[in-house]
């Protein structure tokens, strides 16, 4: 039998990510592919790393494309800080918490870990119950957005703690970069990693980072070997940063870097803060149309993630048939819950390019379509949002 093309199906794409790509950052993608040592290159790969400093809001040197996904980013920066015999303070409330935790004993560290529940954003008062009673602390780490629960949590207020105590801070924003707002330097992050297909709304595979100095003192300080050759940052940064005397390290994934070169560059078209509004103004929507099928939210209204809607699924309808009726009959993709949540709860994503008022008048029309009845019109609801 023969093979012929891969074709999928357009779907839209509207769970935890990957989320829709512009057309745009496609076309991007199917450029020429050239060396990834050639100037033109090189060039392009400076106006990536200065793009990024935008959307971290940081003037970080050490700000670049990690090539290959979230997780990747996630392990950049465990294997890099965290040292043998290092106590980490690992603030959980989901998935990608727990995650964190087996970065931190991977790396030979301590892990102590507080957790919050499900839903509900790190609490920053057990932070400092927690940092008063392991004074030998070196590192805190949480996730600012939690995408298995759709909570954010009040990054600027635990990094002030973390700090109080002489800890350095790793931050997870894959889902929160583009989304909502996330000001490394106002907030003296000190190492942060995120993703390119949720808000960025571009393919997944790549994962920016950024370090501030302190955490390159702590780096460049260390006793041991990074454990991880390919993402010893030591050795990246002469890649990354080398300049005109780029060294060769890996093969950098020079068309996705196309793709998040022409993500950012939209990014900078549209705004940052209007990123962030675009992606409230959605949220708001959606959010009447779900109410009115009578669906509650998990998170309280505070700590909502506008690009994660988590909501609980309503009586008399299995999860299950019906995210696949909306992805049979709509191609529409929404994201089941994880979990304790399993079964429970939908999580509806608006990232990035699929934060749209069409995304947003499909979705709630597509539900009734499979037989969620609604106290009035869902889509009549949403609608009043944006007359608004
Ligand atoms: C998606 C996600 C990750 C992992 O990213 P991948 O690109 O899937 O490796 C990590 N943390 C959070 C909060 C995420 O949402």
């Amino acid at each position: 039998m023969t093979i012929s093309s891969f074709h999928p199906t357009a779907r839209t794409l509207m769970g935890p990510g990957p989320s829709d790509v512009n057309p745009r950052i496609l076309e991007a993608l199917s450029r020429p592919t050239i060396g990834h040592l050639d100037p033109e290159f090189v060039s392009m790969m400076e106006e990536v790393k200065s793009m990024l400093q935008y959307a971290f809001q940081t003037s970080n040197e050490l700000t670049l494309p990690v090539s290959a996904p979230g997780s990747a980013g996630m392990e950049t920066c465990f294997a890099n800080l965290v040292e043998p015999g290092d106590k980490v303070i690992v603030c959980r409330n989901g998935v990608f918490g727990m995650r964190m935790t087996e970065n931190v004993e991977r790396c030979g560290g301590e892990a102590v870990t507080i957790d919050d529940a499900w839903g509900k954003p790190v609490d920053p008062d057990k932070l400092r119950d927690t940092l008063k009673q392991h004074p030998d602390a070196k590192i805190v780490a949480f996730v600012h957005a939690e995408t298995s629960t759709g909570a954010r949590s009040d990054a600027k207020t635990l990094v002030e703690i973390a700090h109080g105590a002489g800890c350095l801070t790793i931050v997870d924003a894959v889902t929160s970069l583009g989304g909502v707002e996330l000001k490394v330097d106002d907030w003296n992050i000190d190492a942060i990693y995120s993703g390119t297909q949720k808000c960025l709304s571009c393919v997944p595979g790549l994962s920016p980072v950024s370090f501030s100095e302190r955490a390159i003192e702590k780096i460049k300080g260390r006793s041991s070997k990074v454990q991880s050759w390919f993402l010893d940052l030591n050795l990246v940064m002469g890649y990354w940063g080398g300049g005109a005397k780029r060294a060769y390290h890996h093969t950098a994934p020079v068309n996705s870097l196309y793709a998040l070169h022409e993500a950012l560059v939209l990014l900078q078209e549209e705004g940052l803060e209007n990123a962030w509004q675009r992606h409230q103004l959605n949220h708001l929507a959606l959010r009447a149309g779900l109410e009115a099928f009578g669906m509650d939210f998990v998170v309280d209204e505070e700590w909502r993630l506008p690009q994660l809607n988590s909501v609980r699924i309503p009586a008399g309808h299995d999860d299950a048939t019906v995210r696949q009726r909306l992805l049979n009959e709509f191609n529409l993709e929404i994201g089941a819950g994880l979990g304790d949540l399993a079964g429970k709860v939908w999580r509806i994503g608006l990232m990035g390019y699929a934060s749209n008022r069409k995304n947003v008048i499909t979705c709630l029309s597509a539900l009734e379509a499979v037989g969620l009845k609604a106290d009035g019109s869902a889509v009549a609801a949403a609608q009043a949002v944006y007359d608004k």
